[in-house]
């Protein structure tokens, strides 16, 4: 739309729903978003942490992506050729278990399909169902390259999964062994230690009795899984420990299983702990693995994958490892071996899918040796290859990147990527990047493919160089490899970072990214965790109904100091859309208002601006200085923070209200402040964009001839407009204005009573400041007349407000409640006499003086003295309104 003039006109109110879509599309059709490896500009790359397949936007997203988005604009806006590569995770368990549970609405599972029809279905409904979240992407205004879309299950990406797995295999850092493993009985499939999540249960111990076989006496062990008893194969004491010497070498009798183990001694054993005796049971528990594999004991498997006893449970066999549990219980204690059983709450596993208890369980798997790559990764932050953001980050990084244990990466799932190992008859073992025709051991034909998969982490783990064409060298690979920073929730280092740099460092040293920028959780308003059970979950996608695109991404931001968790509530939202509003009114003001024919780029020369002018623009180039350095700090919210105080109060209410008037009287001076004003109004909205692209963009191509601002330019610095005199002149006026405006306020004036001001300066550059200026003064704290000169005399009396080193003097008569003036100088002036009193009791206190620092002393004498002058003033002040009202 626009006016007679030609310029384009905006609606009365900002619709960010009518501005938002058409924007975004526009975006994609010119391409700004695309990369270009060879543009031969510098390069900022950033790997969108893919989210599930399954998933749909969430608030903990929203934030995470503004946070990647401000950086790719920002970048972009710089001249730097941005890639910002999106994509979507295949999400093993989650998306196999939507598929499972669409079966188990028609009695179905997924062994009833098979595995090919089962792995066909999940592809139909990730064509169908699937990257909900990519549409979601779009709305919130993500800059991502969307012609570089990847998938961890497509085609390359799949090749370079293979690839790692095999290089690891052939450099002996993947192995397959009988490992204890998490499992999770429901889901049934093998859980690295990071999917699993320890709850503290109220659980119990019982205290079992195993009496020695040759019938002299019994141990006493206490376990919280009495169940887990039909599969010892031992009872281990401490080698020091002296109320156990007499027990070691000899064996006992397993009550119900009637098995006769051993008793062994061996240093793990915490003396301190329960009877100082504890029962081994080498396949149900991770510890008494490593016992069982120093004293050469046997691991028996007493429960099957879904947690049910089984035939090595003898009379047991059937039961769950609850009802076990109580049945393992009864049956000692009907035998009289059943000690006693005490509460004793305990940390549980469970699975972060499903929330079932996890049971360890011995199994065969397939493990990365983590110890070299964790070095590698280690060295890699160390050297300043990569570093965090903030650093505070590393120590968490390092302390978990030491404690790391060999990583399962085996999956008992059907979604994912099949693990490239093949079995022969013989039990020999083939891993290869094509499927093989023969045993590598003995050429036989007859080759078994592993049922498993790969965790889901194995692929995310190589996105940041699989999603740029590895392993070949490609023309994105050289030019955006590494990324230049990951953006990512302190939650998720342990999951997928600490994958990304050891697989990263390894394969394509010398690191993935640059910089790992971290930032926290969005919690509510009190700092609590959103969560369904809450109620306080705060959905994006309404929030962008409600408020705009703009205003959530503000809010969010807004609140993202770095490193430190994000509080949010709805209110902050619609502040933010007030802001998104304010923004709005201020370019309809300035499209309105300045002269025709005046554009930003019409600045006036130096010497033809007036203070006003020289004041804003010096204000801006600090703000644009700021900004820039704290979005380059990784601190987006101290950005926006500094942006929202100085369109609001710098430049909608001091300048564009000094601006009126010269715009109203028309000329050239009009067209000075309204290219000053539109020139401000511009780079303000640039330096917001990375922050509020669509309200800015609607904006900045109202304003000025352009098509886009988001490929730039970001605003020049222009340090010549620093002018530290015009801010001091402005901090004076703004000064005098607001204290005759709170004058007026603190005593209830009425808008429409307009007294005259009178200024007496303290010295003359003030003075002179002010007569210029006394038309400014006189309009924004509403004044019938500005004399500036000595001090009234005679006028009748006057309130005296002290400002800016200038005593202001506003006549009393007809402009306030004279009574109320007179009791508020009371209180004043008993407060003064309070203060007095204390002054002069402290100075009367001959131990103070004597022992007191000189300077102390003097200063308290000073300051006695300030405080009688004043005094006097009010007292005189209480006697002139004596005078007026004749009481
Ligand atoms: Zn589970
Ligand atoms: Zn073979």
């Amino acid at each position: 739309m626009t006016d007679a003039a030609g310029r384009r006109e905006l609606p009365k109110t900002y619709n960010p729903q009518a501005v938002e879509g058409p924007t975004y599309r526009r975006w994609l059709e010119m391409g700004a978003f695309r990369a270009d490896a060879g543009s031969g500009r510098p390069h900022f790359s950033i790997a969108l942490p893919p989210p599930n397949v399954t998933g749909s936007l969430h608030i903990g997203h929203a934030l995470d992506h503004t946070f990647q988005d401000y950086l790719a604009r920002m970048h972009r806006m710089r001249g730097d050729e941005v890639l910002w590569l999106p994509g979507m995770d295949h999400a093993g368990i989650a998306t196999q278990n939507v598929v499972e549970r669409e079966l188990a609405r028609q009695g179905r599972t997924r062994f009833d399909l098979g595995r090919e029809a089962f792995v066909e279905r999940v592809w139909a409904w990730k064509a169908s169902s699937g990257g909900m979240i990519l549409g979601q992407m779009q709305r919130l205004g993500d800059s991502v390259d969307w012609s570089r879309e990847r998938f961890t299950m497509d085609e390359g990406l799949s090749r370079a999964v293979r690839e790692v797995f095999v290089s690891l295999y052939e450099q002996g850092l993947l192995y397959r062994g009988q490992r204890i493993i998490n499992w999770c009985p429901r889901c049934l499939t093998a859980l690295s230690d990071i999917e699993v999540e320890h709850e503290e249960v109220p659980g119990e111990l019982a205290y079992l009795r195993y009496p020695f076989a040759d019938g002299g006496g019994a141990l006493v062990v206490a376990t919280s899984r009495a169940e887990t008893m039909l599969g010892d194969t031992g009872v281990a004491v401490h080698p020091d420990d002296p109320r156990y010497r007499h027990a070691i070498g000899r064996t006992l009798r397993l009550p119900l299983v009637e098995r006769e183990i051993p008793v062994v001694a061996d240093e793990a054993v915490d003396r301190e702990l329960g009877t100082g005796a504890v029962k081994v049971t080498p396949a149900h528990d991770p510890g008494d693995y490593e016992i069982a594999q120093r004293q050469g004991l046997e691991a028996i498997n007493v429960l099957t994958e879904e947690a049910v006893v089984n035939a090595a449970g003898g009379r047991f066999q059937g039961l769950d490892r609850y009802a076990a549990r109580r049945a393992v219980k009864d049956a000692l204690a009907e035998q009289g071996l059943l000690e006693k059983v005490t509460e004793a709450p305990h940390a549980v596993g469970h699975c972060y899918r499903c929330r079932t208890e996890v049971e360890p369980r011995l199994s065969l798997q397939w493990f990365v040796a983590t110890g070299p790559l964790a070095a590698k990764a280690v060295e890699a932050v160390r050297s300043g290859e990569t570093r965090f953001e903030p650093a505070r980050y590393q120590r968490t990084f390092f302390a978990w990147m030491e404690g790391i244990r060999d990583w399962c990466v085996s999956r008992q799932l059907w979604w994912g990527h099949r693990i490239p190992a093949w079995y022969c008859p013989d039990g020999h073992v083939t891993v290869s990047r094509q499927e093989p025709a023969a045993c590598a051991g003995c050429g036989s034909g007859e080759l078994r493919q592993d049922e498993d998969v790969l965790d889901t982490w194995f692929s995310s783990g190589l996105w940041p160089f699989s999603t740029l064409g590895w392993p070949d060298r490609s023309e994105d690979l050289d030019a955006f490899y590494p990324t230049s920073v990951l953006v990512t929730g302190y939650d998720i280092i342990f999951f997928w970072v600490a994958r990304m740099m050891m697989l990263g460092c390894h394969f394509q040293p010398p690191t993935p990214f640059r910089v790992v920028a971290i930032h926290g959780m969005v919690r509510d308003a009190q700092g609590k965790k959103m969560s369904k059970s809450f109620g306080n979950v705060i959905d994006p996608l309404e929030l962008m109904d409600r408020y705009g695109t703009d205003a959530l991404r503000f809010a969010l931001i807004r609140g993202a100091n770095p490193g430190g968790d994000v509080p949010l509530a709805e209110e902050w939202v619609s502040g933010a859309r007030n802001f998104a509003n304010k923004l709005w009114n201020l370019g309809r003001f300035v499209l309105s208002s300045v002269p025709e024919g005046t554009k930003p780029e019409d600045l006036p020369a130096g010497d033809q601006r007036g203070l006003a002018d020289r004041w804003l623009l010096s204000r801006l180039e600090r703000t644009r200085t700021a900004v820039t350095a704290a979005y380059d700090a990784y601190d987006p919210a101290e950005a926006a923070r500094l942006l929202q105080a100085f369109a609001w109060s710098e430049l909608a209410d001091w300048a564009v209200e000094l601006a009126k008037p010269r715009l109203a009287a028309g000329g050239d001076d009009a067209r000075r402040a309204g290219a000053t004003l539109a020139y401000a109004l511009d780079v303000t909205l640039r330096l917001l964009h990375p922050v509020m692209p669509f309200v800015t963009e609607e904006l900045c191509r109202a304003l000025r001839d352009v098509d886009t601002i988001t490929l730039g330019p970001w605003p020049a610095e222009r340090t010549d407009d620093l002018d530290e005199g015009a801010e001091a002149d402005m901090a004076d006026l703004q000064e005098a204005i607001a204290a005759v405006r709170r004058f007026r306020a603190e005593h209830a004036v009425p808008p429409a009573r307009r007294p005259r001001l009178a200024i007496a300066a303290g010295d003359r550059h003030r003075a002179e400041l002010f007569r210029a200026e006394a038309e400014s003064i006189r309009r924004l704290a509403r004044l019938e007349a500005v004399e500036v000169g000595p001090a009234p005399a005679g006028a009748g009396p006057s309130a005296k407000v002290l400002a800016a080193g200038a005593e202001l003097y506003l006549p009393l008569a007809g402009l306030l409640d004279l009574e109320a003036e007179r009791a508020r100088l009371e209180r004043e002036r008993d407060a003064l006499d309070a203060e007095a009193r204390r002054a002069a009791t402290k100075l009367a206190n001959a131990d103070f003086v004597a022992k007191a620092p000189a300077a102390v002393v003097d200063r308290a004498r000073a300051r006695l003295a300030e405080v009688e002058a004043a005094r006097a003033k009010v007292v005189e002040r209480i006697r002139e309104l004596a005078a007026t009202t004749g009481g």
